[in-house]
């Protein structure tokens, strides 16, 4: 069976690295909030290109910290709008719901999947207070023009850039691009922690300041509480790990980039829709915004492929079988219509793409569709 993902052979071809982080931690006697995570926060920072980068416990905390950080500085209350694209990972509306706020779910571009510029502009109401662009699968959203409108609007632009580590147009990478950025580490992710673990960057001292005391118990100095905060921090241990793969994630992207290329040059059926690149062809020169943390095809036919490459030994998955507002946590939105995302959550198919998917399983997949 060729994985779809198999995080075991990724971790391992960084074992020794891994288990030499892992030992200065458990020998250090320091397990929360010391020099790992400090020294993680600055290469992360520095890799995304912000000036400032605070580790959490999750990416999904790290959304939820960022509405609230604004909250607390009075930027939101509770009811106001934030945009969300309707097709994305439920993540990114549970951070906004969470915080009492209402998430406007608007239709995705139907080329990118991301956030679709006109019907975002069309969302916009006096209580609309931020967009939420999400990068998904690894593609980042039109920035600039979300940037634009957001600026015509005095809207916060807040980026779930939980798929895309790395991406970047115009050499500005995801993280960069908004107010302020959530990423995730969790382990199937680009640059994957052995746990759960995230981060929030962002460019405003203040706001760092503030999600940083509230992922602390609401405290910046210890015993003075300054917010009814919450305890979201970032191990030790999981920031000395992702220190170690933060130094391969460009190799690793590359790697998914090269596979990427592959199979849009080797797949050739009319009936599937393979990924569009908003910047041009799909190919070595466009792609620095794409990061393929997925692959993702679409197929009217989708179940009967599925199977089909099941049979073959190909694992694939599906994201998302069923979008946000068809799920029962929010039953309260049955009847809200979204044509477009139902009909992506229905066609949608995730091809197997690693750092460690060989030059051969690549081959065999491309054959094997190439046959359906
Ligand atoms: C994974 C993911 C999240 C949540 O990250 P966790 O670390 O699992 O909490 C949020 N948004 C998107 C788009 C994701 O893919």
């Amino acid at each position: 069976m060729i994985p779809f993902l198999d995080l075991k052979r990724i971790n391992a071809q960084y074992r020794d690295e891994l288990i030499e982080a892992s030992t200065r931690v458990i020998d250090s006697g320091w397990y929360v909030q010391g020099e790992e995570v400090n020294a993680f926060e600055k290469e992360f920072a520095d890799y995304c290109g912000t000036k400032y980068c605070v580790g959490v416990a999750n990416g999904l905390d790290a959304l939820i910290l960022i509405l609230r950080a604004y909250k607390q500085m009075g930027r939101f209350e509770v009811g106001d709008e934030v945009i969300v694209p309707a097709n994305t990972y439920i993540a990114s509306i549970l951070a906004i719901t969470q915080n009492q706020l209402k998430p406007v779910l608007v239709e995705p571009d139907e080329k990118t999947y991301n956030l679709s510029i006109k019907l975002l502009e069309q969302a916009i109401t006096p209580q609309t207070k931020a967009i939420m662009a999400v990068h998904l699968y690894g593609q980042l959203a039109d920035m600039k023009a979300i940037n634009l409108i957001a600026k015509k609007y005095g809207l916060l632009v807040i980026e779930d850039s939980a798929q895309a580590h790395g991406a970047s147009l115009d050499g500005r990478k995801a993280g960069n691009w908004g107010d302020a950025s959530g990423f995730s580490f969790y382990p199937g992710k680009n640059l994957g922690a052995l746990g759960d673990a995230g981060a929030v960057t962002t460019n405003d001292e203040n706001l760092a300041m503030i999600i940083r005391a509230i992922g602390n118990y609401g405290s910046a100095k210890k015993y003075e509480h300054k917010f009814q905060g919450v305890n979201s921090r970032l191990d030790e241990i999981q920031a000395a790990l992702l220190r170690v793969k933060l130094k391969y994630l460009n190799n690793e992207i590359k790697h998914r980039q090269e596979i990427a290329i592959a199979y849009t040059q080797g797949i050739k059926k009319d009936s599937l829709l393979m990924p569009i690149l908003s910047s041009g062809r799909l190919e070595r020169e466009n792609i620095q915004n794409h990061v393929f943390h997925l692959f993702v095809i679409r197929c009217s036919e989708r179940d009967k492929l599925q199977e089909y490459l099941t049979k073959n030994d190909i694992q694939t998955l599906i994201h998302y079988p069923i979008a946000a507002h068809r799920q029962k946590a929010y039953s309260e939105w049955g009847y809200l219509s979204f044509p477009l995302t139902e009909k992506i959550h229905q066609e949608v198919l995730s091809l197997p793409i690693s750092p460690v998917l060989s030059l051969e399983s690549r081959d065999e997949i491309i054959d094997v569709i190439n046959k359906f």
